[in-house]
């Protein structure tokens, strides 16, 4: 290798030019693309989309040479024999290829165009991230108002003018997998504020192609790099698709002829107490095998559920879970699933002996496994959305057999075994079954759905529970948010139980509490209200809410009334909230005395999750976090694949 990049100094050196230097492309036997190139096993060349390519004598001498760091690189290509980069106005007319494609999209960056970027395992839109301008105009076309931006930083120098990193977090971003980081921004950086609008974190990564190095270090700026694709479709990996679906998004489009056979989209992280939390298991880390503790007797396959679907194969104690599928909303995002899975089985050769869903009738997974397990003539089991997350999370900590765990399962919505949308659960779980020991007192959703997307619907049932129809003469901001007439609509709503379905989401207290306080009313993403609270979180707040234990439910009511008498600060009272929920979540583990485990979307909580731990270790409590998959229903499969062999019979 004659070619020398060097981290210490802020220049893309390099020192010697040969003929692989400045190629796209370049990989070595320990990197380059795999998973997203493969269309069958075992992996090698013939058995890719780099198979269209015939070395040239040089690289095949590379790759027959024991001794050469390029030996038996399946990838293996150079200038002369490997695939191109080609720049396009997104009218299809061609600018210019190979490296002066990339000068030239380097130069439309800075002018502010928006540029579409075909990577490893997808296609990215980027541009200039100091430019307000631009950053707006990415909104505007994508119609995404307000959900964070990545941005990808040439080096870890550049990377650390712009955000507040520990050493942990220093760790996770040079990690050889590169994911997105979640990590606090600095203020007052050339960073616009529109890319990532309200809240204190910033998504950052480093580049993870020689395409990306070449190309950061030529802009000489941070870029935001957000997944290309239309609102919940997944990401667009096909040249022909990047020009149907994206050039209106974009100014050029930067595309390469090596075919992408797995789209598989960025991984996020963030950390808690120098512990690696997923929000996101994909690039990089999908689909190497996680083991667990026990050998299971079936071959099964695991759907996931609904939203940030991850399937998953496993058999033995090895479990294979695919990448990020993502939310199936859309029939397209339906379709990527069902070819997905269909991929997986036969990469694999795998035939499932069972297949795993979700309880809820209506998820799109749960439909196709029950289709799929009578064209198979196999047995489809269902499982409880959150003791899905307890066992989820027993099997990511090697629990053995016959371990029993206090689970506290918080997340937006699951199918209760009631009917109703559980989602603030206190679980006594072990592999065999569960008991739901206690959970938020029940609350309406006013207008289902659409409370969803408005915490100060949320807001206002929990006041209406409290105050009924006096709730209408008070001085809050969810009811300041609203017309007169529309708060009296939702009463009457609320009071005659139409399209109100009960909840005890602890997800949606967050919005609520978010509502109340008057930081959100409206939500354009999910987690959006658990974000912004985060950003007031106040480390040297140590005070507590009240709360109340009554048999089996939590009475959200004190908590409510607190926040509404406290007359502190926005930090304070955020701050207490968060310190609430950690307390209950120690208390309650005090009182079952088992292991606390945490799980579910709301364990993505960063606040929280610190907070929890640092009471746990005064009162000397085990808690157990997620380690291989998302707290979120990323990680539902994992907590499918072992269901079956203590539930089938
Ligand atoms: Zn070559
Ligand atoms: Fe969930």
């Amino acid at each position: 290798m004659k070619f020398q990049y060097k981290e210490e100094s802020s220049d893309f050196t390099i020192l010697l030019i040969d003929l692989k230097a400045l190629y796209p492309f370049i990989n070595c036997t320990n990197c380059g693309p795999r998973f997203s190139i493969i269309k069958s096993l075992p992996y090698d060349r013939k058995n890719t989309t780099m198979s269209k390519f015939l070395m040239c004598e040089e690289c095949k001498s590379e790759y027959e040479n024991p001794l050469d760091r390029r030996f038996h690189a399946q990838p293996n290509a150079c200038h002369k024999c490997g695939p191109d980069v080609f720049l396009y106005k997104n009218n299809k007319t061609l600018v210019d290829k190979s490296i002066n494609a990339i000068y030239k999209a380097v130069e439309f960056i800075n002018k502010g165009e928006i540029l579409a970027l075909k990577g490893i395992g997808g296609f990215h839109l980027v541009c200039d991230a100091t430019n307000e301008e631009t950053v707006i105009k990415l909104r505007e076309k994508k119609k995404r108002f307000e959900k964070p931006f990545a941005v990808m930083f040439k080096d870890l120098q550049t990377l650390e003018s712009f955000a507040n990193l520990t050493d942990f977090e220093r760790v996770l971003a040079l990690s050889p997998e590169r994911p997105i980081v979640l990590v606090e921004k600095k203020e007052n950086t050339k960073i616009v504020e529109s890319v990532a609008p309200h809240i204190k974190k910033l998504g950052v990564f480093l580049p993870y192609s020689p395409l990306h190095y070449i190309l950061l270090n030529l802009v000489d700026k941070p870029l935001v790099m957000t997944s290309a694709n239309l609102s919940d479709e997944p990401i667009v990996k096909d040249n022909k698709e990047a020009f149907e679906k994206l050039s209106h998004f974009c100014d050029y489009i930067l595309l390469h002829d090596r075919d992408i056979e797995n789209r598989v989209d960025d991984s996020v992280v963030f950390s808690v107490e120098n512990r690696m939390i997923f929000v996101r298991r994909s690039r990089g880390y999908a689909p190497l095998p996680i083991k667990l503790p026990f050998k299971l007797d079936k071959n099964v396959l695991a759907v996931g559920g609904h939203q940030k679907v991850v399937f998953a194969i496993a058999f033995d104690d090895k479990v294979f879970l695919s990448q990020h599928i993502g939310d199936l909303e859309t029939i397209s995002s339906q379709e990527n699933f069902t070819d997905a899975v269909k991929k997986f089985l036969k990469l694999y050769d795998f035939k499932p002996d069972v297949v795993v869903s979700d309880l809820h009738p209506k998820y799109f997974t749960t439909q196709w496994a029950k289709d799929f397990s009578v064209e198979k003539g196999i047995r489809h089991l269902k499982v409880q959305h959150h003791y899905t997350h307890a066992l989820s999370l027993m099997a990511d900590n090697n629990l053995d057999k016959n371990m029993e765990i206090l689970a506290v399962c918080w997340d937006g919505t699951g199918f209760g075994i009631d009917e109703k949308i559980w989602g603030g659960e206190f679980l006594i779980s072990s592999y065999k079954d569960f008991k739901r020991m206690l959970h938020l007192d029940y609350y309406k959703l006013i207008g289902g759905e659409k409370a969803v997307k408005e915490p100060r619907r949320v807001a206002l049932s929990l006041l209406f529970h409290i105050f009924g129809e006096n709730t209408l003469n008070l001085n809050l901001p969810p009811l300041n948010s609203f017309k007169e007439e529309d708060a009296e609509i939702l009463f009457k709503m609320w009071k005659n139980d139409i399209n109100s379905p009960y909840t005890s989401s602890v997800g949606r207290l967050f919005d609520a509490v978010a509502s109340l306080l008057g930081v959100c009313q409206t939500i354009s993403y999910e987690g959006q209200s658990g974000m912004i609270l985060e950003r007031y979180y106040n480390k040297s707040e140590k005070g507590f809410y009240s709360f109340s234990i009554d048999k089996d439910t939590i009475d959200f009511k004190p908590v409510i009334l607190d926040i509404i008498n406290d007359k502190s600060d926005l930090d304070i009272k955020v701050s207490r909230f968060i310190n609430t929920l950690a307390k209950l979540i120690i208390e309650v583990g005090k009182l079952i005395g088992l292991p606390i485990g945490l799980t579910g979307g709301v364990f993505q909580n960063k606040a929280l999750l610190e907070k929890a731990l640092e009471l746990s270790e005064k009162e000397k409590i085990k808690i157990l976090l997620h380690k291989n998959v998302p707290p979120n229903d990323g990680g539902l499969a994992l907590g499918q694949v072992v269901y079956p062999l203590f539930n089938l019979f």
